[in-house]
Parts: C-alpha cells; sequence; structure tokens
C-alpha cells in the first residue's frame, strides 16, 4: 500500500509554516478522535496517519530529510516500522498540541500496532443525575466493584517472548525468507508471566475490590451521554495499564422542568383574577428561585423567556433560557354570585376578545422561537 504525502494526510501544501501544521494536525486530532468514533477502525486508522504526519513535519529535523528525500527518509532505521506510532506515543504528544492538562481527559486504547501493553477491561456504569445536578455539574463518589492486582502476587519475565509480548517465526516461502510477528499467546502480550499468587487471586493474579471513585460531571451533560474516566477500570496483570470507566448518563425526570437541548420549559398557571389583575409569581429553576412579574391582563399561552436561567452548554457555548409558558386557570365551578358575575359580562366590551399583533397565535410563537 503506498504511503500518502504527509503533507496531504494533513491537508496542507508544501511550504505550510509550523502554526498551519500544528493547526492542521490539532483539527484532525479531534475529528478522528478515538473517543469520537468508537470502534471505527477506518478513523483509527487516520488518526494514526495524522499524528505520524505530524511527529515527522513538527521536527524541523525530520521535516527537512523528509521534504528532500520522501518516505525514504525513514526506510532505514529511526522510522515508524509496518504497525506507524502506538497510541500511547500519540497521547503523550497531546500535551504539545492542546496545551497541558488534557492528557487525564483522553485516552488511548492500550496500543494498536506495534509494541504493546495489556490494558485491564472497561467496566460501564450508568449516573443517574437530576436536572440541578446537570445545570450546575456535580462531582459523584460511586462505589465500583473492581478487579485488582492481588497483593503477593509476583511477576517473572516470559520466558516465551522474553518479555517482548512478541513472537517471531521465520518461514520459508517461494518468495523468500518471510518474518512475522504476532503477540505472544503464553503471557497474551504483557510480557510476563505470574510467578506467586495468592489463592484468592484469579488465573490472573487478580481479585476483585470495592473501590469509590470520585466522578467529576461538567455541567451541561445530556442524557446517554458517555464519559471515560482514564485508568479507573480493571487493572492488568504485570506491568499493563489499567482500564478506564466509562459513565453513561442517565436525566432523572423532572415535574416541572422539561428539557428541550439547552433550554427548558415550565408550565405556569396563574388564577382569572391574578390574569386580570396583574401579579408576581415564584417560580424554582435550576439555580434557585426566580420572581417573576405577570404584567394585569396577560393572554394564557404567553411565553416569558427568562435569558441564561437554562442548562450551560456542555462545549461552553453559554447557557440555554428558561421559558415560560403562561396558562391562565379558568374556574371550573362557581357560586351563585360568582356565576351572576360572569352572566353580566357576557356581551361586557372588556370581556370580549380583541386580539393585538402582540397576542401572537400559538404556531406563530413556536415559529418564533426556533427562528
Ligand atoms: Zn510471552
Amino acid at each position: 500500500m503506498a504511503k500518502r504525502d504527509y503533507y496531504e494526510v494533513l491537508g496542507l501544501s508544501k511550504g505550510a509554516s509550523a502554526a498551519e501544521i500544528k493547526k492542521a494536525y490539532r483539527k484532525k486530532a479531534i475529528e478522528y478522535h478515538p473517543d469520537k468514533n468508537p470502534d471505527n477502525k477506518e478513523a483509527e486508522t487516520k488518526f494514526k496517519e495524522a499524528a505520524e504526519a505530524y511527529e515527522v513535519l513538527s521536527n524541523a529535523d525530520k521535516k527537512a530529510r523528509y521534504d528532500q528525500f520522501g518516505h525514504q527518509a525513514f526506510e532505514n532505521g529511526g522510522g515508524f516500522g509496518g504497525g506507524g506510532m502506538n497510541m500511547d506515543d500519540i497521547f503523550s504528544q497531546f500535551g504539545d498540541i492542546f496545551g497541558g492538562g488534557f492528557g487525564g481527559g483522553f485516552s488511548g486504547f492500550g496500543g494498536g500496532g506495534g509494541q504493546r501493553r495489556a490494558k485491564g477491561s472497561n467496566l460501564r456504569i450508568r449516573v443517574k443525575l437530576t436536572l440541578e445536578e446537570i445545570a450546575n455539574g456535580v462531582e459523584k463518589k460511586i462505589k465500583v466493584k473492581r478487579k485488582v492486582k492481588a497483593p503477593g502476587t509476583t511477576y517473572k519475565t516470559c520466558a516465551t517472548c522474553h518479555g517482548t509480548g512478541q513472537v517471531t517465526r521465520i518461514a520459508n516461502t517461494i518468495l523468500g525468507r518471510m518474518q512475522t510477528s504476532a503477540p505472544c499467546n503464553v503471557c497474551g502480550g504483557a510480557g510476563e508471566t505470574i510467578d506467586k499468587k495468592p489463592a484468592d487471586a484469579d488465573a490472573q493474579g487478580l481479585k476483585i475490590a470495592e473501590d469509590t471513585v470520585t466522578i467529576k460531571i461538567p455541567a451541561g451533560v445530556v442524557d446517554g451521554m458517555q464519559l471515560k474516566v482514564s485508568g479507573k477500570g480493571n487493572e492488568a496483570p504485570g506491568n499493563g495499564i489499567s482500564g478506564d470507566i466509562i459513565v453513561v448518563i442517565e436525566e432523572e425526570h423532572n415535574d416541572k422542568l422539561q428539557r428541550e437541548g439547552d433550554n427548558l420549559h415550565y408550565d405556569l398557571y396563574v388564577s382569572y383574577p391574578e390574569a386580570v389583575l396583574g401579579a408576581s409569581k415564584e417560580i424554582e429553576t435550576v439555580t434557585g428561585k426566580v420572581r417573576i412579574k405577570i404584567e394585569s391582563g396577560v393572554q394564557s399561552g404567553k411565553i416569558l423567556r427568562l435569558r441564561g436561567k437554562g442548562i450551560p452548554n456542555i462545549n461552553g457555548y453559554g447557557r440555554g433560557d428558561l421559558l415560560v409558558h403562561v396558562n391562565v386557570w379558568t374556574p371550573k365551578t362557581l357560586n351563585k354570585q360568582q356565576r351572576e358575575f360572569f352572566e353580566n359580562m357576557l356581551d361586557d366590551e372588556h370581556f370580549s376578545p380583541k386580539p393585538e399583533s402582540s397576542d401572537k397565535s400559538f404556531f406563530e410563537k413556536v415559529k418564533d422561537m426556533f427562528s
């Protein structure tokens, strides 16, 4: 398979500046990041391809060699072999490209090609959150049962692969001597096997332990969203790396507030006299209580928009609004005196509907809201 030109991989032309190379790679890394493209082999390949291109083009010396000799510059020694870069190397680049602090949030999948370390399996847990917790962000302490290395387990270098995790076979074929390598089936690619283990440990020298994990949930998460807590899943035997915890967000039903994206809807009921005379009403929002003024003569179906009283956007694009829907409560039973009053008002000028353009119909209001 012909290797693609590194500039082409990053969507650049030859002579691109260091800043342009960095910017282009950042874009590709976000686009093809494995967290965004789970179980997508094509994205993984493109992700690695972009990382390899950046590895060369971001290094003045390697870039000069590549500009002069192309891919041949790295054919013998110092190259990437057949397997390309491994995931851990790629993620270690991210400090440079995204500025520190990103390391913990992003994680790889335990090495794709080339040299690999065993990785513990992931744990999936569901976390139920109230709308208030979603609006404000929350820290949850969760009890999990995870596999950990059993104390007293010792490891020794695998005798079959001598710690490399790979076994190489030479086969004679009509095309000549072919060298192939595959993960060692004695140690499963870990490079180590168990020397001694306590009685309560499983075949891998692991045992189940209960652990409390603190999970920081940012404001604005959405039902069904998955967050990854790197390295808090099952441990791997030997020098392997721990798996992750996949946190699946579940939004609890709220009786009063309906969520629609980052906006919230609230049904407010006012009495007939309140609608006629005006009123001041208290509303429970996700950030506490708010007092709102109902103008005298308010019409049923009016929508009051409280800017910024909704849910913060998960990607940092501001905050949604709280839309208060006014419903005028019509009395269902009346006493004699009240009935007489309304009977007298049947032909009264003040009680006959005279909608103005500001008293838009429901459909016009909905249209406005989404335009
Ligand atoms: Zn081995």
